[in-house]
């Protein structure tokens, strides 16, 4: 106010210093209005100064206001997140654990810490993945690996950073599926999940797929494959051999003593042949009673020699629910890469070895050639062919001479089915009455065989008897009974001049149903007798079970006379026990004079085989009964 009141002054003064007192009283009222305007200029700018601050903190505080409530619902919903992810964390079936960036646990659940037996303070963040996983080592919880090299897969996994998935079978049994998961921050998350169970069942259904459940032996594919693995590591010199295996009269086995005798067999014969074949190749089951050996590093005298020893470890008696059984078998050999250059060709042609040895009579084995191909058809090709063979009339019945050895004269018949086959020629009985039996046809063919039988015995001199072979499945469907008395009504026949064969086998199961027939046939006037005797079940408590008329003894104890001692004390035995009872003895399979001799000494009513006669076809029976010279009962027929 000085200064400007100077300023004005000095306006107000001329250059020779005298003051014009009217200029300056309008001078300093002018400057006084200026700074009276100024004031309240100012006085209006604090006023509006402060009504704006005034709004912008009642503003300010609403906008408080709102975001305190907002935040408050953020952290209500971030509790309640929590305790969801929380909740979640614990209840689900996986085990969970989240490490940082240095290895370090941030979070587990309790499943992680249960299922690797982990204490609870592992579960404390801070936690060092190297602690946790010597822990497990300790708990046998860690893969059964080295503890050292597990560790350091552990730390390379986590430090690599990537997603992977991983399975650990634990040291206490336990499979456990692990995934990575790599976080943002170099850290990651791991999910353990226990597939032991599920494990366990691929497991159980890839050992299904490849091995069968009754023996568990390998079964066709596992073999296969093991063919395909030899094959393709097979070097200009190698070979090896393969062996198809076939149990004799299995089927007899398993309808008379039942399924579980039959599937019992089943395994012990699979022991067996894993005993007889060791590590020396592979043991599969190929399905029903056939079996198949894949031998190693073998030419045909190696497979030769493991077919004896298989062939004698099977012909062993077996304990089957208390009886002894006693079951052959034949085998089929064939040898890679010779006798065929895929698994297909070399299993089809120890087939072909095989069935070529079971249309002979059975037992044994046969070594693959070439020539098999052509005159040896498969099994299935077999059943087709028989379901026809009887409708095309291609069955025959053969009839082989009985003696009385007492008299030497011909006491009867027996008849034995033969099958003309139109390529295949003669085919034995031995290789298609099993089949007959599997498929049923044994019905019908049976029933023929009893009509034929007893119409071509019709025609025989008085009191000429003929005997029929009736195998145990014709017991079990059908009405036999009813069969033997319209053929015996059909024909003629006088009962008493027939026969009915029975094995062992009818004994075994449906007992009380099989005997009753079999009193049923004796009432009708027919004698009955027991086949095969000494194979088989060898119960010498069946000869009481039965009032049988007959016993006759299997001729391989006949041709056991001439190496084995043992045969002659067998065949008194069973002539004693037989005399002794009132049963008429026959013994089998005679081919020699020496074996006739004996058999006779030995007390035998009756003998059949080579050296009397082989079987006749009915031409051959016709000129034996009506040639005036004493018969030449040697001469041959199939
Ligand atoms: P099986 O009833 O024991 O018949 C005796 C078998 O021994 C016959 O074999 C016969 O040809 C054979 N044979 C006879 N003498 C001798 C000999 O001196 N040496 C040798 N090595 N063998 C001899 P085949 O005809 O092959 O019959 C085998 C089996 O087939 C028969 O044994 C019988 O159990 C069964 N069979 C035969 N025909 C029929 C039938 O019509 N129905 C039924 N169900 N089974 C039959
Ligand atoms: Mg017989
Ligand atoms: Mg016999």
């Amino acid at each position: 106010m000085r200064r400007l009141f100077e300023r004005q002054l000095r306006k107000a003064t001329d250059d020779d210093g005298n003051i014009d007192i009217e200029a300056l009283g309008r001078l300093v009222s002018a400057a006084y209005e200026e700074a009276e305007h100024d004031r309240t200029r100012t006085d209006r700018s604090i006023e509006l100064m402060v009504e704006e601050l005034t709004a912008f903190q009642a503003g300010l505080e609403e906008e408080i206001g709102k975001r305190t409530a907002q935040l408050r619902l953020s952290q209500q919903k971030l509790r309640t997140q929590n305790t969801r992810f929380f909740t979640a964390l614990e209840n689900m079936s996986q085990g969970l654990a989240m490490f940082d960036r240095n290895q370090r646990l941030l979070i587990c659940n309790q499943q992680y810490l249960n299922m690797y037996d982990l204490p609870r303070r592992y579960g404390r963040r801070g936690t060092t993945l190297t602690a946790i996983i010597k822990a497990r080592i300790a708990a046998g919880t860690a893969p059964d690996i080295d503890p050292g090299a597990y560790i350091e897969e552990r730390l390379s996994t986590a430090a690599e950073g990537l997603d992977s998935s991983i399975t650990h079978h634990l040291r206490n049994g336990r499979v456990i599926s692990v995934s990575h998961r790599a976080m943002p921050d170099g850290g990651w998350v791991t999910m353990h999940m226990d597939i032991t169970e599920l494990h366990r069942m691929q497991a159980e259904l890839a050992y299904q797929a490849y091995h069968d459940v009754l023996t568990g032996l390998p079964n066709r594919n596992k073999l296969h494959q093991e063919l395909e693995t030899a094959f393709e590591s097979l070097d200009t010199d190698d070979c090896f051999a393969v062996l198809c295996l076939d149990l004799d009269s299995f089927k007899a086995i398993n309808d008379t003593m039942g399924h579980a005798a039959g599937d019992e067999l089943l395994r012990q014969v699979a022991n067996r042949l894993r005993r007889s074949v060791g590590d020396r190749g592979i043991v599969a089951r190929m399905g029903g009673d056939e079996f198949a050996i894949m031998l190693r590093d073998a030419g045909e005298e190696q497979a030769a020699g493991l077919a004896t020893t298989v062939l004698d470890a099977i012909r062993q008696p077996l304990d089957i629910e208390g009886h002894s059984v006693l079951v052959g078998a034949s085998v089929g050999v064939a040898v890679a890469p010779r006798d065929g250059n895929t698994p297909d060709r070399l299993l089809n042609n120890a087939d072909l070895a095989l069935y070529s040895i079971k249309r002979g009579r059975r037992g044994g084995y046969r070594l693959y050639e070439p020539g098999l191909a052509g005159s040896t058809r498969g099994r299935v090709q077999l059943e087709n062919d028989l379901r026809r063979a009887l409708p095309n009339g291609q069955l025959e019945l053969w009839y082989q001479p009985i003696l009385d050895l007492e008299s030497g004269a011909l006491s009867g018949f027996e008849a034995l089915l033969r099958w003309q086959h139109p390529t295949e020629g003669t085919i034995l009985p031995s290789l298609f009455i099993p089949l007959a039996e599997e498929t049923g046809l044994i019905g019908p063919i049976g029933e023929w065989v009893i009509r034929e039988a007893f119409a071509e015995a019709a025609s025989w001199p008085h009191p000429l008897g003929i005997a029929v072979n009736v195998s145990s499945s014709q017991f079990d469907r059908g009405n036999l009974v009813g069969i033997v008395a319209n053929a015996l009504g059909a024909s003629g026949l006088a009962p008493g001049r027939v026969e009915i064969e029975i094995t062992e086998t009818i004994f075994l199961e449906n007992n009380s149903a099989n005997l009753s027939v079999l009193h049923q046939l004796r009432e009708l006037g027919l004698k009955i007798a027991l086949d095969d005797f000494g194979v088989g079940y060898s119960a010498l408590s069946y000869l009481l079970a039965f009032p049988f008329d007959k016993l006759k003894i299997d001729g391989s104890f006949v041709r056991a006379l001439d190496h084995n001692p043992g045969a002659e004390a067998i065949l008194k035995a069973v002539a004693d026990v037989a005399a002794r009872m009132g049963i008429v003895a026959t013994a089998e399979g005679i081919e020699t004079d020496a074996q006739f001799s004996k058999v006779r000494e030995l007390g035998y009513g009756e003998g059949q085989g080579f050296l009397i006669s082989r079987p006749l076809n009915r031409k051959g029976v016709y000129e034996l009964l009506h040639s005036d010279a004493a018969p030449d009962l040697r001469k041959a027929g199939p």
